[in-house]
């Protein structure tokens, strides 16, 4: 209808057509107001309406417990990597487990505040995989353990909850937030950038037990303090008011949809169908080992760059977009996040098929 192409783009990525849909409908007048959401005061009642309904929203699809704030920060998900240190800093000290390229910058920004010790580390089989629990080396003092919990450029996924005793765990969930059911409580911090699964970039949504708000040292920089980021129901400043509708409107959607639950059938379907083919195929090499697979972000190559440059170019003229693989590995990379339909899926298999025969 629309002339709409298949993007696989690591983000930002694809949006439900309804939810656009949507947008253009409400975008000159949202809800009789007059105004888009755009133009209006975010302390305007119908504005604070929508704020609201998106964390009410995304405390009933994560089920996200009483005892947890939710807060809507700019920035993108890299601000918190320093957002992190700065506001759970007690000790002074936090463990890092580096199993791709976001967990490591995220634990050298964290080294410009506290001590970081690196708890574990797939570094050396060039993130192929996420460490495993009994590969941790954790300090039972430290002020969090930071993971990443999909990574985005190698394709894995923690395949389990890493147990850290009292010490709160942190994770950034930026590239799988909302694609499988997730239980909060078995976290102190989880974060992530909108802009996969979700809304527009430009926003960071964090998930933080209240017990560990508490004022950070003075000189932290306000738009940082999640204390007063709470306090102010994240209204401290103008926050990032179109993302925020857009992340009410992809949840009102994914709850019309059977939530989660119903999300997490769909996502498997298509990294099932995704993995299954690469599995049967001679000629494709599927990146991340098997037991830590993202269903996320699926990472596959030839055995010769040039025959992947020609494999890319092939499957833009498809409507297959955004199929290169992140400059750091080559190949190709299929992000087939909530908003992507089995179609793609479908259409990017049988592509693939018909490019194995004819160069394989
Ligand atoms: N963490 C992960 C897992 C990511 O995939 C990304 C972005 N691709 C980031 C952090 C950085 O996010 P942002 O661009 O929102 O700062």
């Amino acid at each position: 209808q629309y002339d709409r192409v298949y993007n696989f783009s690591a983000g930002p990525s694809m949006l439900p057509v309804p939810v656009l849909e949507r947008c253009r409908d409400e975008m000159l007048n949202y809800n009789g107001t007059g105004m888009s959401v755009m133009e209006m005061s975010h302390r305007s009642k119908p504005f604070i309406a929508i704020s609201k309904r998106a964390e009410t929203l995304l405390r009933e699809v994560m089920e996200i417990p009483e005892n947890y704030k939710v807060l809507f920060m700019q920035g993108g998900a890299s601000l918190q990597f320093a957002a992190l240190p700065i506001n759970l800093r007690c000790n002074g000290a936090a463990d890092y487990v580096r199993s791709g390229n976001f967990s490591t910058i995220a634990s050298k920004e964290a080294a410009k505040f506290i001590k970081v010790n690196i708890a574990g580390s797939s570094e050396a089989t060039a993130f192929d995989h996420t460490p495993l629990q009994e590969e941790l080396t954790l300090d039972p003092q430290a002020d969090y353990v930071h993971i990443c919990m999909n990574n985005t450029i190698y394709g894995t996924k923690f395949p389990y909850i890493p147990k850290t005793g009292k010490v709160p765990l942190v994770a950034d969930i930026s590239s799988c937030i909302l694609s499988e059911p997730i239980d909060v409580s078995r976290f102190g911090v989880l974060y992530a950038g909108v802009q996969k699964n979700l809304a527009p970039a430009g926003m960071a949504i964090v998930i933080i037990r209240d017990d560990l708000l508490h004022e950070p040292a003075a000189e932290t920089p306000l738009m940082l303090n999640y204390k007063l980021m709470a306090d102010k129901d994240s209204m401290y400043n103008t926050p990032n008011c179109w993302s925020i509708y857009v992340t009410m409107l992809v949840l009102e959607y994914l709850q019309s949809i059977g939530g989660v639950d119903e999300m997490a059938r769909r996502n498997k379907k298509k990294a099932d169908l995704l993995y299954g083919f690469l599995d049967e195929s001679a000629f494709y090499i599927a990146g991340a080992r098997p037991d830590c697979r993202s269903m996320m972000n699926v990472i596959f190559r030839t055995d010769s760059p040039d025959l992947d440059a020609k494999f890319v170019a092939g499957a833009a003229e498809r409507g297959l977009l955004t199929l290169k693989g992140h400059r750091v590995l080559g190949g190709m990379r299929a992000s087939i996040y909530n908003n992507m339909p089995y179609e793609g899926v479908e259409l990017l298999v049988d592509y693939m098929r018909a490019f194995e025969k004819e160069n394989g």
